[in-house]
């Protein structure tokens, strides 16, 4: 079985104590696909590191966080994003998009990051890795002014209803689930069987939202099998065929 963890900060300094212990931990129960999105340039030392490291593993995108577009910085950001994707392979520029839970003020600046990076992925026909939070309207805005062949990839913790998951699937877009979809209150689990098992991915966003039973505490790659169970359960299906389905799905957006 192989599993693909679509979305995981391999980086982060919560592994700083047993990062690859933690990397050996997933590889031993089959989850051997790590990608690893970008934050902003202050990381990209420590993606090198961990690409050089596991290099059948271990699989970078570039791209600037919307949480991380501040007026000072953010033309310096984009430049550093740019400057990486013509200098290396990436598998997609990501994370980008919009968040309003933590900054409404960064809306303009926001989408402009956001637009901007659609543009460079469409330029590498490199898939997008989009974080999504309190901004779907927005989003939808953006990814229907850009909408072309070319234009495709990750909602990644897709945590929309519906309907919302019905109109990323028509924007090109696939599902990234994670530990939401085993919260007792995470909602997607609900509509999920309704959904083509052909449109989801798997992911952790490690070292964030654990599934249960580790709800709150740490998270790491090696979970990303346990949200291949809950799939198993919802679709009434064999967690291999989930495992297979969710990484063909996931080879189809990074192309590898
Ligand atoms: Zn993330």
């Amino acid at each position: 079985m192989i599993l693909t963890d679509t979305h995981t900060h391999l980086y982060s300094s919560q592994f700083q104590e047993d990062r690859s212990e933690m990397i050996e931990r997933a590889i031993n129960v089959g989850v051997s696909r790590f990608f690893v999105p970008a934050i902003d340039s202050s990381y990209t030392q420590r993606m090198y590191d961990l690409a050089s490291q596991f290099p059948k593993h271990v699989f970078l995108m570039m791209g600037l966080h919307p949480c991380y577009v501040k007026p000072e910085t953010f033309e310096y950001e984009l430049k550093h994003v740019e400057e990486e994707l013509a200098k290396r392979k990436y598998y997609a520029v990501g994370e980008i998009g919009i968040d309003l839970y933590w900054d409404k003020s960064t809306l303009d600046i926001q989408k402009l990051a956001f637009t901007h990076q659609i543009q460079l992925a469409k330029k590498y026909k490199l898939a997008i890795n989009i974080h999504c939070r309190e901004a779907f309207d927005e989003i939808f805005e953006v990814l229907e002014s850009e909408k072309s062949d070319d234009l495709y990839g990750i909602f990644h913790c897709f945590t929309g209803d519906f309907t919302q998951a019905q109109k990323a699937i028509s924007l090109n877009m696939k599902l990234g689930i994670g530990g939401v979809a085993t919260f007792k209150n995470g909602k997607i689990d609900q509509f999920l069987k309704d959904i083509d098992l052909k449109h989801i991915v798997l992911e952790t966003d490690a070292p964030y939202l654990a599934p249960v039973p580790y709800r709150g505490k740490r998270n790491e790659s090696s979970y990303t099998k346990l949200v291949a169970e809950k799939l198993a359960h919802i679709y009434q299906v064999p967690v291999e065929e989930i495992a297979r389905i969710t990484t063909e799905n996931s080879m189809a957006v990074f192309g590898i």
